[in-house]
């Protein structure tokens, strides 16, 4: 930052190179597309990366494999799912897609997770699923709630969309639950263009989803004895992933140890750099056991300076330092789950702190150690000047 010109420091910006320009391109010289090797080599080092010798599943996108799981637990009207009320519409729209209810839960406003004392409260007779959302990569309590879903026999879904890299005691998250999904979309950590990874301990719960993500068919076009002949077993969709969006994330899979290492460096400095500034908190794990995957550091601002947010993020973005807020409103607040549902929106009163009063602030791999000086200067700033 010299001061010559004006810094832009977006929010999100996708960290590609030469070598995934190169691996895209190569797949457009051959002449498999989709559902080839590039699609089942992505799965074999996703499932390496996370460890524990997973199943892995390539799908299109986060919400393809929530959906996916949920017509694979058959889950349908009369059922019940438990969602986070601080999540994005998708982890909910997989459940209405099946015609069940989700029952909403708020979060802990430290870190933005559902813990297994409020999901307690909230299970009745028809509860048949749990769905817990690591916020911006802030692993859940998985061993408590595991034990409470073994309890009353649920199943765990983990939507792991910003969790890329985020353990507990050193166990990636999605390996606790039934099925963990990922998101590949442009701004998470690595990126397919659109794409998601389903990962699964247990191999025939990844074999069904792998041939619902197809149609349902019964074997993929190198499994056929004769081209072109197949069965249906489900009632499938198409949920795959193009070879094009397998060899970028084959590539981007190559550094992504440099990224959250970027990541959590810049995390730290940035925390360091805010953490005694007043009327501010910084949401951020809260236990040893908890490695985030350092999506971004979310700050809520407190007391007064909470109704001044919009106008903070403004100012904020003239000078520069981009913004985004995870997520901008409670669900159950969003103007289709209201209408259909009705809740009092004071319901979910620490969903709705961190929607109405929190700013998030890009820590990706796009930023260096001089724009996370310049952020926290221009917030410490823009801060004292909004107390005036
Ligand atoms: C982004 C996001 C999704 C949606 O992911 P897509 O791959 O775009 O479908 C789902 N859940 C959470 C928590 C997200 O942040």
């Amino acid at each position: 930052m010299t001061g010559t010109h004006s810094p832009d420091i977006p929010f999100g910006r996708p960290w590609i190179t030469e070598e995934d320009r190169r691996a895209v391109a190569e797949v457009l010289e051959g002449p498999i597309l989709t559902h080839g090797p590039h699609g089942r080599a992505f799965e074999a080092e996703f499932g390496a990366f996370v460890g524990d010798g997973p199943h892995c599943v390539s799908v299109s996108s986060c919400m393809a494999a929530l959906h996916l799981a949920y017509l694979h637990f058959g889950i349908g009207a009369g059922d019940d799912v438990i969602v986070p009320a601080q999540t994005h519409a998708a982890t909910v729209h997989a459940v209405e897609w099946v015609g069940a209810r989700p029952v909403f839960v708020d979060c802990d406003p430290a870190t933005g997770n559902l813990t297994a004392d409020r999901i307690a409260a909230a299970i009745t007779p028809n509860t048949k699923v749990i769905s817990v959302v690591h916020f911006v990569g802030i692993p859940c309590e998985m061993p408590a709630i595991m034990a409470l879903a073994e309890r009353h026999d649920l199943k765990v879904v983990e939507d792991c969309a910003l969790a890329v890299g985020a353990r507990w005691e050193g166990k990636h998250v999605g390996l606790f639950g039934d099925v963990g999904c990922f998101s590949f979309y442009p701004v998470k950590h690595i990126t397919t263009g659109e794409g998601g990874m389903i990962v699964s301990r247990h191999r025939a719960v990844a074999e069904e989803i792998a041939r619902l993500r197809a149609f349902g068919v019964d074997r993929s076009h190198i499994e056929r004895d004769l081209p072109g002949m197949y069965d249906v077993l489900a009632l499938g969709l198409n949920y795959r992933m193009s070879e094009m969006q397998a060899a970028l994330g084959r590539a981007q899979l190559r550094r992504v140890e440099e990224n959250l290492a970027r990541r959590r460096s810049n995390f730290r400095a940035l925390r360091e750099a805010l953490i005694d500034l007043r009327g501010i908190r910084v949401i951020d794990a809260i236990c040893r056991d908890a490695e985030s995957s350092h999506y971004c550091l979310s700050v809520v601002l407190e007391g007064s300076l909470g109704k001044r947010r919009n106008d903070i993020v403004t100012r904020l973005n003239a000078a520069g330092v981009g913004t985004s807020v995870y997520y901008p409103q409670p669900v159950p607040r969003m103007s289709y789950y209201r209408g259909k549902y009705g809740y009092d929106p004071g319901r979910f009163p620490g969903a709705s702190e961190i929607s109405d009063r929190s700013i998030a602030l890009p820590v990706g791999p796009h930023v260096n150690s001089e724009e996370i000086e310049y952020m926290a200067r221009t917030f410490r700033g823009v801060i004292e000047k909004a107390r005036q």
